[in-house]
C-alpha cells in the first residue's frame, strides 16, 4: 500500500471511530494537508527512515500550523508558529503527521479526563478510561489511527496509557531527546517519546529522534545503535521488583511475576528480587517538584502573548497545581519544600544506580507499569488515588532511567470488562539498545 492509501485508510477509521461510531475522542486536530504530504512521499519528493510512517502528536508538542492547546481552553486558539525539534526531525525523515491528539490538561494527569474537550475511550476496553496524560496518543494507535504516536512523559504519562490501552510506550532517558518545542508540565523530568504497535516501531522512532539539540542546552547524544537492537541479550540478569508495601493488584502482579519467570526459565536468564528502598516517598517527592516547576513555567500563560490567562481558563487538576506551586515556591519558605524534594529525588535515583551498577547488579528491572486496572471514565476518585496511579513509572522518571511499557495479557475489571495489562522494564540511564534487546524477547510474552 502506498503512503496516500494509506493516510486515506487512517483517515476514514478516524471519520468512523473518532467523534462518531466508537468515540474514542483522541484526536483534536487533522491536518487538512496529510495527503498532499502522502503523495509527496509516494512521488519520491520526500525520503528517509520513517517513509511513509503516518504519525499522531500531542497537543503539546509544536506542530506548525496546527493548534498546541495542551487539550486546555488556555491554550484553544494557539496554533504553532514552528515545529519542535522532534517534529522537524519526523518531517525529514519522510514521515506524514495527521493529526493532533487528546490529553490531559497541559499533561497534568493520570486517566485521559482533564482534557478541556472531554475525555478519550479506551479503545481496547469502551467505557474505562485511556490512561494519561498521553490519552489521545496511545489510544489513536490502538484504535488504528496512525502507525505511531509521540506523547510526553513526566512520571508515566507515555507508559500509563500504553499500559491500559495494550500498546507499547517509551520514555527515553532524560535528556536524550531535545524537549525544544515541548510545553512543559515539569522542564527537570519531562521526556517526549513514541508510542506504537511494536517495539520495532518505537526503536525507530526513538532513534530518529534522539540526539543532541542546540536549541535545548541540557539535550546529549548517546550511545545507541538501532541495527544492535535485534541482536540478543546475553547474560541477562533480570530483577523483579519487590512490591511489598505498595499498593499493587495482585492479578496485575502475579500475572507480571509468571511471564518474566516463564521467559527467564526459557531463555536461560538469571531472576532475582529487587528492594528499591524509599519507593513509597516516589510519589510525594514528584508533586512538589511538578508543582513549582509547573507553576513557574505557566507563568508566561497571563493572557497577554499566549491565549488566556490561565488562572482564569484552565481545569480544576491545573488550578490546583499552581496554587500548589505557588505556596510551595512562597519566598518565606525558602525553597524549603522543593529543596527537600531534590535530596529525595537524588535518593530514590541512588537506589536505581545501586541496582544497575552495585554488585548485585541487574540489567534491568521488572514490574507493573499500573499498579491497577483502569477505572470507568467519570468515576469518582479522590487526588491521592489519582496521583497513586503513577507509584511504579515515577520513580525512573526522577532518576532519569529509560523505560518501556509492553503489552503482556490481559484481566477482567471488577465489573467483567477485559483490559489489556503492561509489563515496565526499567534499564539504567542511556542503556536503550538493552532495553528494546529485552523488550523483543518479551514482546513474545502474549502468545505464550
Ligand atoms: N500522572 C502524572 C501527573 O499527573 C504524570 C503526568 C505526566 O507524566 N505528564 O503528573
Amino acid at each position: 500500500m502506498n503512503t496516500e492509501e494509506k493516510v486515506k485508510q487512517y483517515l476514514n477509521a478516524i471519520e468512523k471511530d473518532n467523534k462518531k461510531g466508537k468515540k474514542i475522542n483522541a484526536i483534536l486536530e487533522i491536518n487538512s494537508q496529510a495527503l498532499e504530504e502522502a503523495k509527496e512521499i509516494d512521488n519520491g519528493k520526500r525520503n528517509g527512515k520513517l517513509r511513509g510512517k503516518v504519525i499522531v502528536v500531542k497537543s503539546n508538542i509544536n506542530v506548525k500550523g496546527m493548534h498546541a492547546s495542551c487539550a486546555s481552553k488556555t491554550l484553544e486558539d494557539y496554533k504553532a508558529t514552528y515545529d519542535a525539534t522532534v517534529v522537524e526531525k519526523l518531517r525529514n525523515e519522510g514521515a506524514v503527521i495527521i493529526g493532533m491528539s487528546n490529553m490531559d490538561e497541559f499533561a497534568a494527569g493520570g486517566s485521559g479526563e482533564t482534557s478541556a474537550f472531554g475525555a478519550t475511550e479506551n479503545p481496547n476496553a469502551l467505557g474505562l478510561i485511556p490512561g494519561g496524560s498521553s490519552s489521545g496518543s496511545a489510544a489513536s494507535v490502538a484504535a488504528g489511527f496512525c502507525d505511531i504516536a509521540l506523547g510526553s512523559d513526566t512520571g508515566g504519562s507515555i507508559r500509563n496509557p500504553a499500559s491500559h490501552c495494550g500498546v507499547v510506550g517509551l520514555k527515553p532517558s532524560y535528556s536524550s531527546v531535545s524537549r525544544y518545542g515541548l510545553i512543559d508540565l515539569s522542564m527537570s523530568l519531562d521526556q517526549i517519546g513514541p508510542i506504537a504497535k511494536n517495539v520495532k516501531d518505537v526503536a525507530l522512532l526513538f532513534d530518529v529522534i534522539r540526539g543532541k539539540d542546540k536549541r535545548d542546552a541540557i539535550s546529549q547524544d548517546i550511545k545507541f545503535n538501532l541495527e544492535n537492537v535485534n541482536k540478543l541479550p546475553k547474560e541477562v540478569t533480570i530483577g523483579l521488583l519487590d512490591l511489598e508495601g505498595l499498593n499493587v493488584n495482585n492479578d496485575i502482579k502475579e500475572l507480571i511475576e509468571i511471564k518474566t519467570r516463564q521467559i527467564a526459565k526459557e531463555k536461560n536468564w538469571k531472576i532475582k528480587k529487587v528492594k528499591l528502598n524509599y519507593l513509597d516517598l516516589a510519589i510525594e517527592t514528584y508533586y512538589p517538584l511538578v508543582y513549582v516547576e509547573f507553576f513557574s513555567g505557566t507563568r508566561k500563560f497571563d493572557g497577554r502573548r499566549y491565549g488566556k490567562k490561565i488562572e482564569d481558563s484552565a481545569g480544576r487538576e491545573v488550578l490546583r497545581r499552581i496554587l500548589g506551586g505557588s505556596e510551595i515556591s512562597k519566598a518565606e519558605y525558602q525553597g524549603r519544600y522543593y529543596h527537600l524534594a531534590l535530596k529525595a529525588k537524588q535518593i530514590i535515583e541512588q537506589e536505581f544506580k545501586k541496582a544497575f551498577e552495585g554488585k548485585d547488579k541487574v540489567d534491568a528491572i521488572i514490574c507493573p507499569t499500573v499498579p491497577r486496572l483502569p477505572h470507568e471514565i467519570g468515576s469518582k476518585i479522590s487526588v491521592e488515588e489519582m496521583y497513586s496511579y503513577d507509584v511504579l513509572t515515577v520513580p525512573s522518571s526522577l532518576a532519569g532511567n529509560c523505560a518501556i511499557s509492553l503489552p503482556i495479557g490481559k484481566l477482567k475489571t471488577g465489573e467483567g470488562i477485559e483490559c489489556p495489562v503492561g509489563m515496565q522494564i526499567i534499564c539504567d540511564k542511556f542503556q536503550e539498545e538493552k532495553l528494546f534487546q529485552i523488550a523483543n524477547v518479551f514482546e513474545k510474552i502474549e502468545k505464550i
